[in-house]
């Protein structure tokens, strides 16, 4: 099997020789017998290793081109573990338009164990540069594109300075997955999914993953994933492997429904600005382009008036007003109040999220019934505002 296609469609169906079964079992056992002192079957007790979880880990481990994989409980859980290789007095940088969940983890809690940050434009290697602390600074978090913003980071470019500089490079590749970018190809150590997202695909199941690179980071990473225990449990495993089994096709959908609607967006009077990364207008079109194979299926738009957002968010009908992305499902997000409300207005309006910024996450629908609902919803504001 060469291609990821035909690797995702069949994660899990060799790995059950004594049935047989296509789709893999949920193993639902914590506890496993020993055949005498001193023997194990290879499973021991379920929050270090189950069998579920396992062949979930080992496909995606090679999905991302990594040596191992973790499967946390959600995303902040991988981002949590990954955050428990620092200590007191450790530094890190990371890039400014951040998921805000990751900020809070970093800003109220890694704070209060002595680990801070700085938050650079991460495509700039001149403010890499003056925000490095020598001896303290320990790694770069990355994320591209960002979201809500959809920055693009050169992600070889960055992880070839922080080997220079003896930096472990982080990437979180939720946004465009193995089957689009695979950081760790580009010189990424590490990278951290919320598989929530687009992995799981279907906004039902909330899970996480690590993949590591090299037997030292992986081995650490064991320890602290089975020491922390935020694990994933059977049946999430599961139902995360399943969903995964149709990510090329959901893929290519969310990237043409969202690139028609974008330009869609683009023409349209009631809109100033589009932000994403498919179309040739985007400062970071050409990067992405290089470094990735397709484009994710979300990005951002500005209206011209802030009025229009209430009533947009009102009568959008097939489109749901709910926060998260990458589900079948479309659903728009009002970034300023949701998703990025932990974030200091001051960081928020540097780069840009306002009160005229609305978040889309194009779903597999038919691109034509999304056009016809944003359209009918921006008709309904243009008419209250008149
Ligand atoms: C959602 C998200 C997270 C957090 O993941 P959860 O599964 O919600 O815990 C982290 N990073 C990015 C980019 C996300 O979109």
């Amino acid at each position: 099997m060469k291609h990821i296609e035909s690797k995702l469609a069949q994660i899990g169906s060799l790995e059950d020789p004594v049935t047989g079964a296509v789709s893999y079992p949920i193993y639902q056992s914590t506890a496993f017998r020993h055949p005498k002192l001193g023997q194990s079957t290879g499973f021991d007790y379920a929050r270090t290793k189950s069998p579920t979880r396992k062949v979930l880990e080992e496909a995606f481990a090679e999905l991302e081109s990594g040596d191992a994989a973790f499967a946390c409980s959600s995303g902040m859980a991988a981002l949590q573990t990954v955050f428990a290789m620092f200590q007191s007095g450790d530094h890190l940088l990371v890039s400014l338009d951040l998921y805000g969940g990751t900020y809070r983890l970093i800003e109220q809690i890694m704070s209060r164990f002595g680990v801070t940050a700085s938050y650079v434009d991460t495509n700039s290697i001149d403010e890499l540069e003056a925000n490095l602390r020598p001896g303290s600074t320990k790694a770069v978090l990355i994320e591209t594109p960002t979201n809500p913003l959809m920055m693009i980071t050169d992600v070889e470019r960055v992880c070839g300075w922080a080997k220079r500089k003896g930096l472990t490079t982080v990437v979180d590749n939720t946004l465009l997955t193995p089957f689009f970018q695979r950081p760790i190809e580009l010189g990424a150590d590490i990278v951290v999914h919320s598989a929530t997202k687009y992995l799981a695909g279907h906004n039902d199941v909330l899970a996480g993953l690590i993949v590591t690179k090299g037997t030292e980071l992986s081995q650490r990473m064991f320890f602290l994933h089975n020491s922390i225990g935020a694990v994933l449990g059977p049946q999430d495993s599961w139902l995360l492997m399943r969903g995964m089994k149709t990510l090329a096709l959901r893929m290519e959908r969310h990237q043409s429904n969202a690139t028609r609607i974008a330009e869609w967006l683009q023409g349209h009077d009631m809109v100033s600005k589009v932000f994403y990364p498919a179309l040739s207008t985007h400062p970071g079109h050409d990067i992405q382009q290089r470094q990735s194979s397709g484009n994710t299926g979300i990005f951002s738009f500005k209206m011209k008036d802030a009025r229009t957002i209430e009533p947009i968010l009102r009568h959008i009908r097939l489109i749901a007003f709910a926060e998260s992305l990458g589900g079948v499902e479309s659903l728009m997000t009002y970034p300023a109040v949701q998703t990025h409300a932990d974030i200091p207005e001051e960081i928020r309006r540097k780069v840009g999220v306002d009160e005229r910024l609305l978040r889309f996450s194009v779903g597999i629908e038919h691109a034509d019934d999304l056009i016809d609902d944003l359209s009918q919803a921006f008709e309904h504001a243009r008419e209250e505002l008149k």
